[in-house]
């Protein structure tokens, strides 16, 4: 099976939450930064969910690529 790669840009990410309040098995707000990164198991996540995170971040900075 294909599983998803996740990426997020920390140099676009606000730190909205949006994110991990949608997939929080997915991302975590890395608090020494402010901003959101890919739990180590994001790649398990459904990727329709990661696909909707992605969809709804605001500033685009999630990527999911199937790899
Ligand atoms: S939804 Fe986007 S901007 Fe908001 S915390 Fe997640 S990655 Fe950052």
């Amino acid at each position: 099976m294909t599983e998803p790669r996740v990426k997020i840009d920390p140099d676009l990410c606000i730190g909205t939450g949006d994110c991990w309040r949608l997939a929080p098995d997915a991302f975590v707000l890395d608090e020494s930064r402010g901003v959101s990164t890919p739990k180590p198991g994001a790649a398990s996540t459904d990727i329709a969910l990661l696909e909707e995170a992605a969809f709804n971040c605001p500033t685009r900075a999630i990527t999911v690529t199937k790899t």
